[in-house]
């Protein structure tokens, strides 16, 4: 079987070197050469542009960063679909949106190619370790069939519903997953002010119902002032974003949801798009005058 993957980035590098190892060949692409040539360093073929990799792949991996990019890769003349052989399957790993789906879809079906939206969680930590859970919607057929490839970068592979069903499921887990960043620094903000420590805060946390997995894996990379390298703002934003988009277009009214959105849409406009995504606790140190930072 030939498999390509392209972007290669904080979770495809990971992903694609798990799927390199196990299947010993793999055609990689990244518009970045540094993250293209570390692949490549493993074994990997590094694709001149899309054409390269994908002419002559059973399966094109994509993990890349906005429904826009995604779009552009996969359905432009030169892009995926058009280069990939009928018959093929893509199977889109990223967090996109419905419209963006469709799109991928609808071309993928004119084309006689298959497709899978797959998006994943787990973090960094999960993408090397092969332990994301991979939320799937597509053809029941076409996920049995490609079941055994998505075990290798997953440890629970979902099959959630029809084709866009994944991008659902994920949008709406990652979406808790910055409501709750924006209650944990809020909870500790508020024991810091009434004086009791952030250590001790986040250690009671841990301990009651408040305790969480963003408490577990988060909390410590705001009070050592880090913010957690491995996920940008840019792209939790965009996350936000697609949530809200979502939530409208299902007709769905999520108050926290919007007012979060405009937290990291703040933050993004003052820290930047590459910042580390945890930075928009600045803004709540900033109207607090205190950084929370562990004694
Ligand atoms: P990233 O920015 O680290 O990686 C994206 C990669 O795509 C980069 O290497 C970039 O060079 C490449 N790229 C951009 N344009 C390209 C093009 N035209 N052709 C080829 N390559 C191109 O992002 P990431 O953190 O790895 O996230 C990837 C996707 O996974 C996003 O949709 C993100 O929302 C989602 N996601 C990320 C995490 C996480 O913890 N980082 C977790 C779950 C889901």
């Amino acid at each position: 079987m030939n498999i390509a993957f392209i972007g290669l980035g904080n979770m495809g590098g990971p992903m694609a070197s798990n799927i390199l190892r196990s299947r010993g060949n793999l055609k990689v692409f990244d518009t970045d050469e540094k993250k293209l040539q570390r692949l490549a360093s493993l074994g990997a073929y590094a694709a001149e542009n899309i054409y390269d990799a994908v002419h002559d792949a059973d399966v094109v991996f994509t993990s890349l960063p906005t429904p826009k990019v995604i779009q552009e890769v996969a359905v432009e003349a030169n892009g995926i679909i058009n280069s990939m052989k009928s018959g093929g399957t893509l199977i889109e790993l990223s967090t996109n949106n419905l419209e963006c789906e469709r799109i991928l879809r609808e071309a993928a079906d004119s084309n006689g190619i298959n497709f899978l939206d797959a998006p994943v969680t787990g973090g960094i930590e999960g993408a090397e370790d092969g332990s994301l859970i991979v939320m799937v919607g597509g053809k029941g057929g076409v996920f049995e069939a490609h079941k055994p490839l998505l075990d290798i970068i997953g440890s629970d592979v979902k099959h959630v519903g029809p084709s866009g069903a994944g991008y659902v499921a994920k949008i709406a887990q990652v979406m808790l997953c910055y409501l709750h960043s924006i209650a944990l620094s809020e909870a500790i903000m508020l024991g810091a002010k009434g004086g009791v420590n952030p250590d001790s805060m986040l250690d009671i946390i841990q301990g009651s119902t408040g305790k969480s997995y963003v408490a577990d894996r988060y909390g410590p990379t705001i009070l050592d002032g880090t913010y957690d390298p491995g996920f940008t703002l840019g792209l939790a934003h965009k996350d936000m974003a697609l949530a809200l988009e979502l939530a409208s277009s299902v007709g769905a009214n999520l108050p926290m949801c919007q007012d979060v959105e405009g937290t990291y849409r703040e933050a993004v406009q003052k820290f930047g798009y590459e910042q580390n995504h945890l930075s928009v606790v600045k803004l709540l140190e900033e109207a607090n005058e205190l950084q929370l930072r562990s004694n």
